[in-house]
This record gives C-alpha cells, sequence and structure tokens, in this order.
C-alpha cells in the first residue's frame, strides 16, 4: 500500500476509509491540484469540523484520531475548522477547549510551516456571494411563509412537499429581498433562503433546504457584522471546498445529507466557484460507549445539576474529564486504532477504553505502594527504636530505571482486607497462625488482633522471621502464599485518593430515551486518605504510577501539591466489571 512508505504505524489495520483513499490515491483523483498560489496540493486533505457549543468528548476523540491519523499516514493535511454558523450557541470558551483537546490529544494542524485554523465564519462574505449567485442562477429564492406553513408544506416520509407560493418569484424579487435580509431591515424568522431543487423529493433533505436565515445575534467572532447566518448544511461543504479538503469523513447521520452536499458543490462549480474534482463525504458509525453517554445536552445537564463536578470531573467522557482522570493521548489514540472504523452503528465496550489505558501505562507508569484502606500491623519482636532498608524496582520490567527505598519498622500499614480473624476458604492472607511475605520485606506470622468495643479489628499483630528478608539468602526457605503490600506507618506519606469508577452502572444508560440520571452509580466516586510509600510526596501533577496491586493512579493536575499530593484512581489492575 502506498502509504506504508511514510506511514508512522505501518501496523495500523486497514479499514474501509484507508480502502477509498488508496484507491483514490491508485486512480490519481486528486493528484494534480494546486492552490491559489499555484503550490501542489496533498493528495489527502481531512479535516475536523467540530461546532464550538461544547467540550469534546470521547466520540470526537474517535472523530480526531481518525481525520489526522489519516492525514498523517498519508503525508497528507488535516484542518482544524470551526463550524460556528449558529451564533447563539457559540462561544470563545469552547474554541479554546477544543483547539487544547485536539493539541493534547497530540495533534496539530501546521503542514509545511502553514498553520490549517480554520472558522467557518472567515467565509461568511464568500458565502454570501454564493448565495446570491445561487439566487441569481435560479437555484436558490427568498421564501416568506411562516414557519408552521413551511413545516406543513415540507410534506412527510410518506407523503411529499408542496411547492411554496413564494418559489417562483422572480430572481431580482428574491436578490432584493436577499440583500434587504442582510441589511437589517426585516426580522427573524420573516425570510429565509431555500435552495430550490424538489420539494417531491423521497429525501426530505432535498426539498429545497434552507441555506440563510435571518438572525439577529451577536457571533463570538464577527460581532454585529451579520444578521443573517447561512445554514449548516450549506455551509459545510463549501468551507470544505474552499479548504480543498478531500476527504470529508463525517457520522452516519449525515448520509441523507450527502446528496445536498453534492448538488451545491455541482451547482457552484457550474458558477465558477470551484473546480473539480470536489471534496467527497464519507460517512462513518459514530462511537458509543458503553456506562457513557455521550450527547452534549446530556453532558451539560450532568454539569449544570451539578451531578458530577464540572465538565473535567475525572468521571466525565469529555475530553478534559479523561485527561484529568489520568488517560494518556497515547491511550486514546490506541482505543482508536483498536476500534477502527466501521459502517454500522455498534457499542464499544468500556473495557476497551480501560484496557488500552492498561496496555499503555503498564510499560510506562512507576510502581509506588498505596495503603488504601489501612489497618495497622505490629510487629511485636521488631525493636521500637530500629528500621530496615528495603528495596523494589521502579519497574519490574525496566531494571535499567532503578530502585526506589524505602523503610520498614515495627508499626505498619497493611489493607484492612488481607487480615481476617477467622478465614474462609481460601483465604491465605493474615490470619492468626498463618505466615504471609511482607512484599520486599520480611515474612511474618500473625499472632492475634485488638478489637474495640464494638468487636472491630484496630490492629494486627505479628512476629517476623529475621532471616527471611526478600533478596537474601535465606528468603529462599520459606514457601508462603500470601505476599501483602504495606507501608511503615512512621514514613508514610498521608493522601487524598480519589476511587473514581464508571459514572453509570448500567451499560446502556440513555438507550431507548432511558432517563440517564436512573443509571448513575452511586459508588462512582470514593475519597479516602491513604498512606503512600515515601517518595509520593514528589508526585508531579499528571504523573502516573501503578499503585502496586491496587491499579493505575495520577496524580490530580489541578488538586495534587508538592508535599500533598492528591491522586485519581484511572483504573484498576482488572476489569472487574464485565463478570458483574
Ligand atoms: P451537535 O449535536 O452539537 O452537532 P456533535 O457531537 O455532532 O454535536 P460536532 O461539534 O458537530 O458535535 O462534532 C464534530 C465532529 O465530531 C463531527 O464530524 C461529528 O461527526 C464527530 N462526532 C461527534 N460525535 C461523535 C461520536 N460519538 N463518534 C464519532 N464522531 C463523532
Ligand atoms: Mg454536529
Amino acid at each position: 500500500m502506498s502509504h506504508d512508505n511514510n506511514s508512522t504505524n505501518s501496523t495500523v489495520p486497514s479499514n474501509f476509509l484507508r480502502g477509498i483513499i488508496d484507491s483514490d490515491i491508485a486512480s490519481a483523483k486528486y493528484a494534480h491540484r494546486s492552490d491559489a498560489q499555484g503550490k501542489a496540493l496533498p493528495t489527502v486533505i481531512t479535516r475536523f469540523p467540530p461546532e464550538p457549543n461544547g467540550y469534546l468528548h470521547i466520540g470526537h476523540a474517535k472523530s480526531i484520531c481518525l481525520n489526522f491519523g489519516l492525514a498523517r499516514d498519508y503525508a497528507g493535511r488535516c484542518h482544524l475548522r470551526f463550524d460556528d454558523t449558529n451564533p447563539t450557541k457559540e462561544d470563545q470558551e469552547y474554541v479554546d477547549t477544543i483547539i487544547d483537546s485536539v493539541q493534547w490529544l497530540g495533534y496539530d494542524w501546521k503542514h509545511e510551516g502553514v498553520t490549517h485554523l480554520h472558522y467557518a465564519s472567515d467565509y461568511f462574505d464568500q458565502l454570501y456571494q454564493m448565495a446570491e449567485w445561487l439566487i441569481t442562477a435560479g437555484h436558490a429564492y427568498v421564501d416568506s411563509q411562516s414557519a408552521d406553513d413551511m413545516a406543513a408544506n415540507r410534506g412527510s416520509f410518506s407523503e411529499p412537499g408542496k411547492n411554496s407560493p413564494f418559489r417562483d418569484r422572480p430572481a431580482e424579487e428574491s436578490l432584493a429581498l436577499f440583500r434587504r435580509m442582510k441589511a437589517g431591515e426585516c426580522k427573524d424568522g420573516e425570510h429565509i433562503v431555500r435552495a430550490k431543487i424538489d420539494m417531491a423529493s423521497p429525501n426530505m433533505n432535498m426539498r429545497d433546504p434552507a441555506i440563510y436565515r435571518i438572525r439577529h445575534a451577536h457571533h463570538h467572532r464577527t460581532g454585529d457584522k451579520w444578521c443573517i447566518y447561512p445554514m449548516y448544511d450549506y455551509t459545510h461543504p463549501i468551507s470544505d471546498a474552499l479548504e480543498n479538503i478531500t476527504h470529508s469523513f463525517c457520522t452516519l447521520e449525515f448520509q441523507d445529507h450527502r446528496p445536498f452536499y453534492d448538488w451545491i458543490l455541482e451547482r457552484l462549480t457550474e458558477g465558477g466557484f470551484f473546480k473539480k474534482p470536489l471534496p467527497h463525504q464519507y460517512e462513518f458509525a459514530r462511537l458509543n460507549l458503553t456506562y457513557a453517554i455521550t450527547s452534549k445536552r446530556k453532558l451539560l445537564q450532568l454539569v449544570e445539576e451539578k451531578i458530577v463536578d464540572g465538565w473535567d470531573d475525572p468521571r466525565m467522557p469529555t475530553i478534559v474529564g479523561i485527561r484529568r482522570r489520568g488517560y494518556t493521548p497515547e491511550a486514546i489514540q490506541l482505543f482508536a486504532e483498536r476500534i477502527g472504523v466501521a459502517k454500522a452503528d455498534s457499542w464499544i465496550d468500556m473495557s476497551t477504553l480501560e484496557g488500552a489505558l492498561r496496555d499503555d501505562l503498564d510499560p510506562k507508569a512507576a510502581r509506588l505502594v498505596a495503603v488504601l484502606n489501612p489497618l495497622k500491623l505490629i510487629i511485636d519482636n521488631f525493636s521500637e527504636t530500629a528500621s530496615e532498608d528495603c528495596t523494589a524496582p521502579v519497574h519490574p520490567h525496566h531494571p535499567e530505571r532503578g530502585n526506589r527505598h524505602f523503610k520498614l519498622s515495627r508499626e505498619l500499614w497493611i489493607e484492612a482486607e488481607d487480615f481476617m480473624e477467622v478465614p474462609s476458604k481460601g483465604y491465605f492472607r493474615l490470619f492468626p497462625g498463618n505466615k504471609v511475605r511482607l512484599r520486599y520485606g520480611f515474612v511474618v506470622e500473625c499472632t492475634g488482633c485488638d478489637k474495640d468495643a464494638n468487636g472491630n479489628v484496630i490492629a494486627v499483630h505479628c512476629n517476623y522471621l529475621a532471616d527471611s528478608k526478600s533478596g537474601t539468602e535465606g528468603s529462599a526457605n520459606y514457601k508462603v502464599k500470601g505476599n501483602i503490600h504495606w507501608v511503615s506507618a512512621a514514613h508514610a506519606v498521608e493522601a487524598e485518593v480519589r476511587l473514581y469508577d464508571r459514572l453509570f452502572s448500567d451499560a446502556h444508560p440513555d438507550a431507548g430515551g432511558k432517563d440517564f440520571k436512573q443509571a448513575l452509580n452511586a459508588d462512582s466516586k470514593t475519597v479516602v486518605t491513604a498512606y503512600c510509600e515515601s517518595g509520593a510526596e514528589l508526585a508531579q501533577p499528571d504523573e502516573k504510577f501503578q499503585f502496586e496491586r491496587h491499579g493505575y493512579f495520577v496524580a490530580d493536575r489541578l488538586d495534587s501539591k508538592a508535599g500533598k499530593p492528591v491522586f485519581n484512581r484511572i483504573t484498576t489492575l482488572k476489569d472487574s466489571w464485565t463478570s458483574k
């Protein structure tokens, strides 16, 4: 395949979109184009076109990885374009977070020194000129029906629509009205510009779709310059053509919009605005992720009703949320590669995303011990004043990364679940009379426990076997089944640990019109005070660790401070959900 030469990752599985690009390259469809300055254009130019009306989520990440990834693999370029044609819903805040999220995911829109950051609003003048031409050429008209009449005359899936009484008004009359609309002489909704196609088309999108509407609203970039705004379906193909896009990838719901995409570009090519080959739209299946919702409107509801702690709550499927949770860009790219692209909608299990995170972090994350649910373990035969140096590898498979050093002393913290006064069948951790190894330390034999007045275990007692230390000759003489982690109470670093879990306990929280708020997981966030191995206090914001036996954790990028670390659980070591 031609792209393998310049691909950064030739093991990327093929998919039907790559197949399309390969065949376009084979037929040299986009091979001989040049830009306005006469410079040769790449044969693959894609774009990611968000509307700046909300935060990006994991579904957008799929589209970002796809568009930017294909451009990279085919030595083309990908534009970041804001589809900002709806002034009342859009805001600079969203523009900023989207730029930040795409960059964080590892992509940029620079190609051969040129920045391809675009805004549909930059094309408002051209879009307007083209609409004037369409009216003049008889391909569009100003409709002055009321909104109700327009809706009634649109017909339905089973019935054709009816022509507007204004459909055949002379072009000059439409043009004069359009100019008055632009000049601010008309009220919102008084007139609308429509493409003149076919009110009887079986495709509702071809029944004279609106291309311009009046909206007296302030735009976050063009201010009050305009009081008419182009419709999305009109703007999108034109923006693609103006930017010399070759492959315009979008989600399946736009399939029925493609005939209009093609229609508008054909007419404007006839009008001399564009040259062939034109951009082509292809649809792929959107990402639906179990245990998550990806509707911007519903995500907004979670934020506004304070069900979560903001857009970047680590339980949110927003990019700012999963970033804060501790996901890496590499894990998300790996996820996007693994799920691939399909032509039919399907559900991807959350465990696929978590699996990608584990596979990315396992070889990278430094190991650390943290006790999340502490119980005191007292080594009665260990001196009160002594301590023992212990070592453990920073990473078990990377000896070159060196060792961690920490102390063992008489009083330790262990996990409460690592002791049972009366062991259940198959339990081989601490119980009276049993021996376990304190990981990287000694073998100890449990002698009993202390309880409070209510019978709760408050401390466990044991004796250590002085010749059993890990890494010494004697250690081989002890064969024990249990191997538990611990931190020295005198040396432990206290940390706030936020144990995050899936936000929803239902795999399809909003399927079939269900109320997703009924599906919230009551245990999606638990905050504990943990005791960590010394060194944890040095964690840098965003630094990731594997807490031995517990999973992957990150120092919270906002709240973690030197000396006072705060950790988020990204995910557990193993998937505990699929068996639920
Ligand atoms: P809206 O309802 O506001 O249009 P949207 O999720 O479609 O919401 P856009 O900003 O229009 O948001 O999306 C930008 C791009 O991301 C589009 O090309 C869209 O097809 C793609 N996209 C959105 N959601 C998903 C998803 N779940 N999976 C894959 N791609 C998606
Ligand atoms: Mg959209």
